[in-house]
């Protein structure tokens, strides 16, 4: 198998991922790496959860090391360009994660529509080690002359399949042509339909092209239940779960930091040590709260999904979603906590009633319909998703079931985790009252 030490990455890089427990480089991380620290082009066919912005990070920070150049003021030497704000938020923070321990340090910046432009401009002004922007708002500044790309050595497209579902094919032809042609051009796209296959020819040189299997791999290892639940129950029902002996190292999800340190004095509060990990913590706080939770001192660590990511424990028997991740890629990131060098584990969501359109998301994405319990009060429950049909399986059985099978089908079962709880099947075709053909629902970056 091959290791990060064989991909002719840097000490201080191969340092960070030893930090970020990363042990083994994924597929598109072992294949793509050794082409692009040679320099080459690249088409990457993959989708999120396969490590893809770690296969075309690590080799940008490689050669950003090599010559420690210093770019000159309103000029990025590597551009990044993602389709949304969360996108390129987490990019950025995999960037500044992996380069953690280079000295000087490199300049990083995320530039998105949304916010105020004039941090950003400040950032520019200084001039840019790694650049990771939404197209929109990197026109505006290179419309107002903040931005100069004549100089830029690295261009990546990702996710260039959400930038053509967000019209953002156009813009991205602007941006490019603005660019030296004598650059490296890196582009990623879970398909490839007609337009993108035409912006590849455009933009790439002898292109390297790598395909991976899709993240669903990861998600058919888990078995994954939902728990629709009324808003206000959900902290009740988080405890009856976690109390379940079944749970022996569980990850539970939260979308805020005051909701992640809420969650977990809920959890003690009810006598179920649990500690929370977010942004907010000092380093010291952080890594006190992972090393109880590897331990096992901790059984429960309440996180958010920017704190989550570079956390890899073994045997997290659950992941818990307490709330809906807004991106639907977070859930399948979120869910791999669980599953982890070949593992199988359990997922669970809960789910009131506003986050239905995020689980439809969610669905969509990873092409499953999820089993699920409805445990909301008979008054918010409409008549959607009727329940008809008792679970027929035993709670012993459900325990004795081996690897789990990719889970297509809602299958109506008993579930360990609440004692005498019915779950309970929707009528086929009738799951998801109001489910169109849409897209998941991303904005566009202004
Ligand atoms: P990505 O597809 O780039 O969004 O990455 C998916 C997730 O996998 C992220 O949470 C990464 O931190 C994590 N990851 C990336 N590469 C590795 C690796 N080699 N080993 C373990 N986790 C990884």
């Amino acid at each position: 198998m091959t290791k990060f030490s064989d991909l002719g990455l840097p000490e201080t890089l191969l340092r960070a991922l030893d930090r970020e427990g990363y042990q083994t480089p994924t597929p598109i991380q072992a294949e793509a790496v050794p082409h692009l620290l040679k320099g080459r082009d690249l088409l990457g066919i993959a989708q999120t959860g396969t490590g893809k912005t770690a296969a075309f990070a690590l080799p940008i920070l490689a050669r950003l090391i090599a010559d420690r150049r210093r770019p000159a003021p309103f000029t990025a030497r590597t551009l990044i360009l993602a389709p949304t704000r969360e996108l390129a938020a987490q990019i950025g923070d995999s960037f500044r994660a992996y380069a953690r321990f280079l000295k000087p340090a490199l300049s990083v910046a995320v530039v998105v529509g949304g916010v105020s432009a004039r941090p950003q401009i400040d950032l520019l002004a200084r001039g840019l080690d790694v650049l990771v922007a939404t197209p929109g708002r990197l026109l505006d500044h290179m419309g107002s002359g903040k931005l100069n790309l004549g100089a830029t050595e690295v261009l990546v497209l990702d996710e260039a399949d959400h930038m053509l579902d967000l019209g953002f094919i156009v813009p991205i032809r602007r941006i490019v042509a603005k660019l030296p042609k004598a650059r490296q051009t890196l582009l990623f796209s879970a398909t490839m339909p007609k337009e993108i296959a035409g912006l590849a020819d455009d933009m790439l040189k002898d292109p390297v092209e790598v395909r991976v299997t899709p993240a669903a791999t990861t998600v058919d290892r888990v078995d994954q239940h939902v728990f629709f639940v009324d808003g206000a129950a959900k902290r009740d029902v988080l405890v009856e779960l976690m109390r379940n002996a079944d749970v022996s190292r569980a990850l539970v999800f939260t979308r805020t930091k005051r909701g992640a340190d809420r969650v977990a004095q809920h959890l003690d509060a009810a006598g179920i040590g649990a500690q929370a990990i977010h942004g907010n913590k000092s380093q010291n706080q952080r890594v006190r709260a992972l090393d109880n939770f590897k331990s096992g001192a901790t059984r429960i660590l309440v996180a958010t999904d920017i704190a989550a990511r570079g956390i890899d424990v073994d045997a997290v028997s659950h992941v818990v979603n307490f709330e809906l991740p807004e991106v639907p890629e977070a859930y399948v990131h979120r869910i791999g906590r669980t599953a982890r060098a070949g593992a199988s584990g359990r997922a669970i969501s809960l789910c009131d009633n506003g986050e239905r359109p995020l689980l439809r998301q969610i669905e969509k994405l990873t092409r499953q319909t999820l089993a699920f319990t409805d445990r909301r009060s008979p008054g918010a429950r409409g008549d959607e998703r009727q329940a008809v049909r008792p679970g027929p399986r035993s709670a012993g059985a459900q325990a004795d079931r081996g690897p789990q099978r990719p889970q297509r089908q809602a299958q109506p079962r008993d579930d360990r985790a609440l004692n005498g709880a019915r779950p309970h099947e929707a009528p086929r075709g009738d799951r998801h009252p109001g489910r169109s053909a849409r897209r998941p629902e991303v904005r566009p970056q202004a």
